[in-house]
Parts: structure tokens; sequence; C-alpha cells
């Protein structure tokens, strides 16, 4: 994190770039996290403000329903009543990314589950050698193996969400079900992407897309690397970041 801000009487000053933020250029609010002489701190930035800049990432080929942009700051100064209350240092910022983190691991199950819908309701309907192709063991198996992986990850979720009410979800079990669950979707968007044949690369049922926007949730909200070292330091102890 680069982007810091200074104290200046009754304001404070920003300085620097946020890249990747979804609707820069559409919202009216920012929710800047910063460096401070005390540590990371979240401002809310009104992108009126002379200081604030944005433009948008062009060429998405995910995704492609929301902007994504970069958002500049130069000496763009707030009052200091825009310092949000109470955080203090990157705890904070982290604890936002829980709650986005978890609600992709569901969001995850949806995707795949519409790919799995999809691509048995066209192999029980397309015919090759004079059979339904859900008629083939071959795409029997791939059926059963999403379906599987499917139910094991609305499980995952599941058990997540009590842990959760509980008070007792860990970050290391959050990224535990990010990881998962995008992974275990892409796999499935992929499987039923070559299923469709030739009509799976198009637009006319939704599988290609889910894939297309899953490579996108593979790197945003952690990607799946850093969620991987992240579940290795919580089960070794040690950091491999860097
Ligand atoms: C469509 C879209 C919308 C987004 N919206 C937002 C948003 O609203 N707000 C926001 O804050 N961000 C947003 N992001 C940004 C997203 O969170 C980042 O792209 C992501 O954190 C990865 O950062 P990066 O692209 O700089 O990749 P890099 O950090 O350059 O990583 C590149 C590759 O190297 C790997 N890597 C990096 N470090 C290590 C390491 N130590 N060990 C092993 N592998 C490593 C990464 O896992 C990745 O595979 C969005 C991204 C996309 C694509």
């Amino acid at each position: 994190m680069e982007t810091r801000a200074v104290r200046d009487g009754d304001f404070w000053i920003l300085n620097g770039e946020k890249a990747w933020i979804t609707n820069g250029t559409i919202a009216k609010l920012a929710i800047v996290w910063a460096r401070t002489d005390d540590g990371v701190r979240g401002f809310l930035v009104e992108t009126d403000n002379p200081g604030f800049s944005a433009t948008n990432v062009k060429n998405k080929l995910s995704l492609r329903a929301s902007v994504t942009s970069n958002l500049s700051f130069n000496d763009c100064r707030i009052p200091a009543g825009n310092l949000l209350a109470g955080t203090e240092g990157l705890k904070s910022a982290l604890s936002c990314l829980n709650e986005a983190r978890f609600g992709i691991a569901w969001g995850a199950v949806g995707a795949a589950m519409s790919c799995f819908e999809t691509v048995l309701d066209y192999t029980k309907q397309r015919v090759q050698f004079d059979k339904p192709i859900a008629a083939f063991q071959l795409t029997q198996e791939k059926l059963a193996d999403m379906i599987t992986e499917i139910t094991k990850a609305q499980l995952l979720c599941v058990r997540l969400a009590h842990l959760k009410e509980e008070g007792r979800a860990t970050p290391a079990q959050i990224s535990l079900a990010k990881r998962n669950n995008v992974k275990m979707a892409l796999d499935i968007a992929r499987q039923a992407r070559g299923m469709l044949g030739a009509v799976g690369i198009t637009g006319d049922l939704p599988v290609f897309r889910h894939m297309m926007n899953l490579e996108s949730v593979f790197t945003y909200e952690g990607t799946h690397e850093i969620h991987t070292l992240t579940l290795g330091r919580d089960l070794t102890g040690i950091a491999a970041f860097s």
C-alpha cells in the first residue's frame, strides 16, 4: 500500500494511486485505505474532490458488466472528519475483506451450479451416435464429478456460515473456502464449456460468461496463490510470502 495521508490542520492530504478499483469512475464516494504516520487508516473521499481523478481499464474480457478503474490522489484534501472512526492498522481493512470473501465463496457455488445445470440439460438433449451425449459413460463421470464438487463446496459454505454466526470463523478458514470454491467453479466452468462443444464458446449459454468472470474472481479478493500462502502460514506458522 503506497497511498499516503498526511494530517494538515483540519484536513488530511492524500497522495497516491489505487489500481483495479471496481466502479471507480461512477462512484460518488470512495473508501480509501492509506498509510499515515500512525499506521494504516480508512478515509471517505468524495469523488468530485479536485484532487481525485479516475480512468477506466480498457479491453477487459472478464466482468464486462462493471467498470474497473485506476484512481489517482494528487494533493487530495479532505476534511479531518472523513477519517473512518475506529479504523486502526491493516486489521480494519482486512475485516472488510473477510466479509467480501465469505460472499465470494457462496457466489462461486452459484456460478458452478449454473454451469452444471446448463450442461446437464444440454447433454440430455444433444444427440450424437444415435444417443443423447448424457448416455455416454464419459459424460456421466464428468457430471458425477461436478455435482460431487458442488455439494462439497456447498457444505463448506454452510459450515463456515455456522462458524461465522458463532463468531468463530477465522481468516484462514475464509481463505480456504474462497480458494477452494472459486477453483472448483472455474474447473467446472471449463469442463462444462468443453462438454457443450462449439456452442460452449458463444454467449447463447451462460457457461463461457461464467468462465471468463471467474478468471477475475480467481484473482480478486485475494489471489488463489496468496490464499494458498495464508493457509500455509496458518498450518506451519511460517510465512512464505517473501
Ligand atoms: C475485475 C477486477 C476488479 C477488481 N476490483 C477491485 C476493487 O474494487 N478493489 C480493490 O482493492 N482491488 C480490486 N481488484 C484488484 C485485485 O484485488 C488485484 O488484481 C489482486 O489483488 C492481484 O493484484 P495484482 O493484479 O497487482 O497482481 P500481482 O500482485 O502482480 O500478482 C501477479 C501474480 O503473482 C502472484 N504473486 C504475487 N505475489 C506472490 C507471492 N508472494 N508468492 C506467490 N505468488 C505471488 C499472484 O498470486 C498473481 O498470480 C480488482 C481486480 C479485477 C481483475
